[in-house]
């Protein structure tokens, strides 16, 4: 067990980041962060939805505003879930290395594990000062079915020797669940009944999200 370097009684506090999206949060994001969190014996998970998501320009992505009250409606009944504004609240665009760096200065003795889907960590070497943020965190890749693990755990592979990366792979084999699908199903006027908590499904209807 690893102890805070300013109390050697105390252990280590242990926070998850979940970066995303969440256009919308659906319960496949809810799966995943709570099995990382009992995997991983966390001691909270913050949910950060991205601001302006870097490689999207932003461009047909929901507006925070919506995004972060789905993402508080789904995570209200989980005590050890937060919701953070901090990237929402920024007006340049979000890379992770600035909400790492800022979560570390106000966490300086937590072990931070970033949480999010393997299709993003298999970009990571196109993020922003990745040799930097490496240093600063855990990552753990959420794959889904349907995507060809061969080719996650090569591209894992090579990151961890690129840049020393931690990088752990954790398969959630039920759940097919994406948010692409659900505003796609929104659209078409199909069901999107047990995919997402149903205050998050109201919220769709109450504000006419995904429809054209
Ligand atoms: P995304 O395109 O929305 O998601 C990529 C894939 O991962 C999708 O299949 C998505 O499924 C899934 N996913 C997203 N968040 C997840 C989560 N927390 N747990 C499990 N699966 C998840 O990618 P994104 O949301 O823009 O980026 C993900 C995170 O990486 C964000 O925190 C973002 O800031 C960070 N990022 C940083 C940089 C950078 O710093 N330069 C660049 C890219 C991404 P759903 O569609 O179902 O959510």
């Amino acid at each position: 067990m690893f102890f805070n370097k300013h109390n050697e009684n105390k252990p280590k506090e242990k926070i998850g980041i979940m970066g995303g999206t969440f256009d919308p949060i659906h319960y496949g994001h809810l799966v995943i962060a709570e099995q990382v969190r009992s995997k991983y014996n966390l001691d909270k998970v913050m949910f950060i939805p991205t601001g302006n998501p870097p490689h999207k320009e932003a461009l047909g992505v929901t507006s925070s505003k919506h995004r972060y009250f789905m993402t508080l409606l789904a995570t209200v009944t989980n005590s050890y879930f937060e919701v953070s504004k901090m990237e929402i609240d920024r007006d340049e665009v979000s890379y992770t290395i600035n909400t790492l760096k800022c979560l570390k200065r106000e966490n300086e003795d937590a072990d931070l594990y970033f949480i999010t889907g393997a299709d993003a960590i298999c970009q990571l070497d196109t993020w922003k000062n990745v040799d930097e943020l490496v240093n600063l965190c855990k990552f753990i890749a959420a794959t889904r079915p349907g995507h060809s693990s061969q080719e996650v755990n090569d591209k894992v592979h090579e990151l961890k020797n690129k840049y020393h990366a931690e990088i752990e792979i954790i398969d959630i084999p039920a759940l097919s669940i994406s948010s692409t699908d659900i505003r796609d199903r929104v659209n078409k006027g199909h069901s999107i009944k047990y995919l997402l908590p149903e205050p998050v499904e109201y919220y769709i209807y109450k504000n006419f999200l995904y429809m054209d």
